[in-house]
C-alpha cells in the first residue's frame, strides 16, 4: 500500500534514521508502506539518513499507468504551450538552486560548488528544451512532382524510461527528461538509490511549474525495479546512464523487447601531456579533473599520458598539488574534495590501490590514511597518484571511479594515441599542447566521443550532444542536443496532393 504525502519535505525533515523516502507518481509523493527498502547515507558523516522504498510491481505499475494516462493530452498540447511550462520550470530551478545543491551534497558528498555546477548544466538542458517549437520543425519540399508536396514531422513516442547513476543525481536525469517531455512524451525516472532526494524534489518543482500529473514520475528502486519497468510493453523507450555491464545488459534487453534504447556506460579518460605544454597549468587542470568530485565523474581524467620528457616534471608537480588538497565535508567552505558516495564504494576503490601496488606501479601520493577530524565515520579517501603504470595493469584497464590518477609514460604522440584507441572505453580524451597541427591530428585520429584541446573536462554543452564511443555507449545516438530530439521522437514523412475532382480515376499503375 502507498500513502500519499502532502509534500516531499514531510519525508525529508531533519536528518534522522526514521526519515523515509518514496516515489513521485501521478503528481504526488507516495511513501511505500510495504515491500523492500534500502539505506541512504550522508557520506560526509557516514550516518544513515533515510530509508528508501524500493518499488515493486505495484509502484512500477502505478507509475506506468499514470504516464500512459497522461500521454495523449500532453502529446496533443502545442509545443509552444509545452515550452511555457519549461520556461516556468527553469525559473523554479533557479529559485531552488541552493536548496537543490544542498540535497545533492548531503547524499552524494560532492562540494556545494560542484553540486551547483551540475545543476547549472542540468538547467542548460531545460533552456535548450524551451526551444522545442523550433527544434521540432520538420523539412518541407515543395512540388516534388506535379502538384505533389512532401514534408516531415516528428511525433512523440509514448512512455519513456530513464535510469540514472549516483554520481550526478540532478544533471544526468536532466540530460533526459526535459527533452523527452518537451517532445511530448511522458517520463518515468528511476534514479540511483544512493541519492534519491534531489530527483524527487525536481519532480515536485515540475508540477509546481504546471506540468500535468503523470507526465513526469519518479520511481525509486534497484535492479529489481529496473527489470520490472524494462519488461513492461507500455514503456517504449529507455535511456540509461551508468556502468558498462549494466548499460550493455539494458541496451540488449530493451532491443530484444522492441524498445528504442540508448545506454551510456563507463569510462577511462586519458589526458595526453606533450612536452611543450605548460606543465604547471596542466597539473592544475589534471588535479581538478582527476580529483574533483572525488573522481566520481564520468568525464574525470583517470589516466595522464606523459609524452617524452614531460613525465618527471608532471609527476613532481602533481605530487606537490595533490598533497595539499583539502578533504572534508562538501558543505564546508574551502574544501576541495568530499567523501566517496558509500563505504562499500570506498572499499572498492581502496582495493584498486592495493592492486596497483601488487601490480608494481609506484604509489607516489597515498591517500589511504585520510582522516577528517570530527567526521571519523565519513567515507573519505585522499587523492592517490600512481606513476610508472603500464597498459597491462588492471589499474590502467579498468574503471576505478575514485580519486586515483595513474600516469603512463610513452615516447611519442603516436604511442599515446594508439593507447587510447586500443582501450575498451571511448568516452573522452584530452590533449594539452601548444602545437595546433598536432592537436588537430589528435582530434581527428583519436577514437572517443568527446575531445578536449587544452580543456580538461570536455563535457558538451546542452545544445550539442553527449556520448562516448566503443563500450562507453550502446546505441547510435548521443544524449541531449539534436540527438536527444531524434531519440525522443519518431519521424513521419507525408506526401500529399490535392487533385482536381476531374482527374480522379486517371491514376497510372506505376510507382
Ligand atoms: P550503476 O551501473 O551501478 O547504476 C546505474 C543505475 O542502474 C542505477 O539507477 C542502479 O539502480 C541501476 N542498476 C544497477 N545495477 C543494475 C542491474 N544489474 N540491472 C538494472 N539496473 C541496475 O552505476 P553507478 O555506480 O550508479 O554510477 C557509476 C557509473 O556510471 C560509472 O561506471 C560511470 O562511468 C557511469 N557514468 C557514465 C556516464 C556517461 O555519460 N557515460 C555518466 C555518469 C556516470
Amino acid at each position: 500500500m502507498n500513502l500519499p504525502l502532502d509534500t516531499h519535505h514531510a519525508s525529508l525533515g531533519t536528518a534522522s534514521i526514521t526519515q523515509r523516502l518514496g516515489h513521485y507518481i501521478g503528481g504526488k509523493n507516495l511513501l511505500q508502506e510495504d515491500g523492500r527498502s534500502g539505506p541512504v547515507y550522508e557520506p560526509a558523516s557516514g550516518r544513515l539518513v533515510a530509508q528508501l522504498g524500493l518499488a515493486g510491481m505495484h509502484e512500477a505499475d502505478a507509475a506506468i499507468h499514470a504516464a500512459v494516462a497522461a500521454f495523449p493530452a500532453w502529446a496533443e498540447l502545442p509545443p509552444l504551450q509545452r515550452a511555457r511550462v519549461l520556461f516556468k520550470y527553469r525559473d523554479l530551478l533557479e529559485r531552488e538552486y541552493d536548496s537543490l545543491a544542498e540535497l545533492i551534497t548531503r547524499e552524494h558528498g560532492k562540494t556545494l560548488t560542484d553540486a551547483h555546477g551540475e545543476l547549472q548544466r542540468g538547467i542548460e538542458v531545460v533552456e535548450f528544451a524551451c526551444g522545442i517549437p523550433h527544434l521540432l520543425k520538420g523539412e518541407y519540399s515543395d512540388h516534388v512532382s506535379s502538384g505533389v508536396d512532401s514534408w516531415t514531422l516528428r511525433q512523440p513516442l509514448g512512455v519513456c524510461l530513464g535510469i540514472t547513476p549516483f554520481n550526478f543525481p540532478a544533471m544526468v536525469p536532466m540530460w533526459m527528461y526535459p527533452i523527452a517531455i518537451a517532445c511530448g512524451n511522458t517520463f518515468i525516472l528511476k534514479p540511483s538509490e544512493k541519492d534519491p532526494s534531489c530527483p524527487l524534489r525536481l519532480a515536485e518543482l515540475f508540477s509546481e511549474a504546471g506540468l500535468p500529473a503523470g507526465v513526469f514520475n519518479v520511481v525509486n528502486g534497484d535492479k529489481q525495479t529496473v527489470d520490472t519497468l524494462l519488461m513492461d510493453d507500455r514503456v517504449v523507450a529507455v535511456s540509461f546512464v551508468g556502468s558498462t555491464p549494466v548499460a550493455e545488459r539494458i541496451y540488449t534487453e530493451a532491443n530484444r523487447r522492441g524498445k528504442r534504447a540508448q545506454a551510456l556506460g563507463g569510462a577511462k579518460n586519458h589526458l595526453v601531456v606533450m612536452p611543450d605544454a605548460d606543465i604547471a597549468r596542466v597539473a592544475d587542470a589534471l588535479i581538478g579533473s582527476a580529483y574533483g568530485s572525488a573522481g566520481e565523474r564520468c568525464m574525470a581524467i583517470s589516466v595522464a599520458v606523459a609524452v617524452g620528457d614531460a613525465g618527471d616534471p608532471l609527476v613532481a608537480s602533481l605530487t606537490e598539488k595533490a598533497r595539499v588538497l583539502r578533504i572534508g565535508p562538501g558543505v564546508r567552505p574551502g574544501v576541495d574534495m568530499g567523501p566517496l558516495v558509500t563505504d562499500s564504494h570506498r572499499a572498492r576503490v581502496l582495493s584498486y590501490v592495493e592492486l596497483g601496488l601488487q601490480e608494481g606501479a609506484q604509489l607516489v601520493v597515498d591517500g589511504r590514511d585520510c582522516r577528517v577530524a570530527g567526521h571519523e565515520h565519513g567515507f573519505y579517501l585522499g587523492p592517490c597518484l600512481f606513476d610508472r603504470v603500464t597498459p597491462a595493469m588492471r589499474i590502467y584497464r579498468e574503471e576505478i571511479f575514485g580519486p586515483v590518477l595513474v600516469v603512463v609514460r610513452v615516447p611519442n604522440i603516436e604511442t599515446a594515441t594508439a593507447l587510447i584507441n586500443q582501450h575498451e572505453y571511448g568516452n573522452g580524451a584530452v590533449i594539452f599542447t601548444g602545437n595546433g597541427n598536432l592537436a588537430n591530428w589528435f582530434m581527428r585520429t583519436v577514437q572517443v566521443g568527446m575531445v578536449g584541446i587544452n580543456v580538461p573536462i570536455p563535457v558538451p554543452m546542452a545544445f550539442h550532444s553527449f556520448g562516448g564511443w566503443k563500450r562507453s555507449l550502446f546505441g547510435p545516438l548521443h544524449i541531449h542536443g539534436l540527438d536527444g530530439i531524434q531519440f525522443n521522437t519518431r519521424l513521419k514523412t507525408v506526401t500529399a496532393r490535392w487533385p482536381e475532382a476531374s482527374s480522379y480515376g486517371s491514376e497510372p499503375l506505376g510507382f
